[in-house]
């Protein structure tokens, strides 16, 4: 059980007591992001309410996530302008909503579910909790405290969140409490096996080409203990693959057993720079992200910001050794 019960009882009545719900999580959703949501949806749709799903443009699940029950999901121009109810998931500030940003602060309620330390505590009800290894946990225990059915479809949902953001279980944010959700969830009715196989066991041959691209441009600065490499938009166009098919370069990336900080830059078309940095321990990442404008964990975290690649990367890495 969390700190956060008083908060997470006000959540759940409030939750309760709405006729209608709308749910966004952040741009670029991964599988915390649209599990917790998704699952939160379904159980609302199972209570009767009145449920609309959405994130921020571009509106496309990565094919890792496919196989979740995404059938509620409508574009973002579709999602309310100003709901009476929403509640937002896995997103620490209102601008890593995107383009439903503004429907959030227009939203009558709003209630916002995240696990991230940089988590701005906006939102009229807030239940922020770092020691959740993901906001997935926080979901399942806003349904234990309403008493809705946890179905097979929900226990996936709320399953592949808490896989994803504790990779597979091995991470530091991994506990008791993490554990004990997930065998709830399997015994819900969650198959391990199909989380496994679509978002660890297959890549598009595309992938494979973009890691090697990645890989080659990799750099090893020992001193600073640094590896870094990025991607642009020409090499994603070259070989046909999309930006959501590449979340995992990172954990390849972050295997140089030399370098306590991983830092992989993602070139966007519009100028873009998106930046995914990951620490074994030494490097607080989070609070490098966020003295960018970014946000995170202690131990994973990301950034966007506009210029050329180059001057983004040291940039970054001229910030390491403020967060050691
Ligand atoms: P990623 O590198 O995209 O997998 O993100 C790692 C962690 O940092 C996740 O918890 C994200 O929610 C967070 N994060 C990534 N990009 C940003 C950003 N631009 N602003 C705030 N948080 C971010
Ligand atoms: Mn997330
Ligand atoms: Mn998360």
């Amino acid at each position: 059980m969390s700190s956060h019960r008083p908060v997470i009882e006000k959540a759940a009545k409030a939750i309760a007591e709405a006729d209608s719900i709308a749910l966004a999580c952040h741009v670029g959703p991964d599988g915390d992001a649209l599990g917790s949501m998704l699952g939160l949806a379904i159980a609302a749709v199972n209570a009767g309410k009145e449920v609309v799903v959405s994130f921020g443009s571009p509106f496309s699940v990565p094919p890792s996530l496919s196989f979740l029950p995404a059938g509620l999901l409508v574009p973002p121009q579709d999602f309310p302008d100003a709901p009476e109810l929403m509640v937002v998931l896995d997103a620490g500030s209102a601008d890593r909503l995107g383009d439903l940003g503004s429907n959030a602060s227009d939203a009558g309620t709003l209630i916002v579910i995240d696990h991230h330390v940089t988590n701005e505590g906006f939102g009229d009800l807030s239940i922020v909790d770092p020691a959740a290894a993901a906001t997935g946990e926080l979901v399942y225990e806003i349904l234990r405290t309403l008493d809705w059915k946890i179905t097979p479809e929900i226990a996936l949902c709320l399953h592949t969140a808490l896989v994803t953001d504790t990779g597979r279980f091995s991470y530091s944010n991994t506990t008791p409490r993490t554990l004990r959700i997930a065998a709830d969830l399997v015994e819900s009715g969650s198959e391990p096996s199909v989380i496994g196989r679509y978002v660890y066991e297959e890549e598009p041959f595309g992938y494979l080409k973009v890691v090697a691209v990645a890989m080659d441009r990799a750099v090893l600065d020992r001193e600073l203990g640094v590896v870094y490499t990025w991607i642009g938009h020409q090499d994603l166009g070259a070989i046909g693959l999309d930006w959501g098919e590449t979340e995992n370069v990172i954990d390849l990336l972050r295997l140089a057993v030399e370098a306590d900080t991983a830092v992989l830059a993602k070139v966007h078309d519009d100028g873009r720079v998106k930046v995914s940095l990951r620490s074994r321990g030494s490097t607080d990442v989070g609070s490098l992200a966020a003295a960018m404008g970014g946000g995170g964990h202690r131990l994973a975290a990301g950034l966007t910001v506009e210029g050329p690649v180059e001057a983004v990367l040291e940039r970054v890495l001229g910030a390491v050794e403020d967060h050691r």
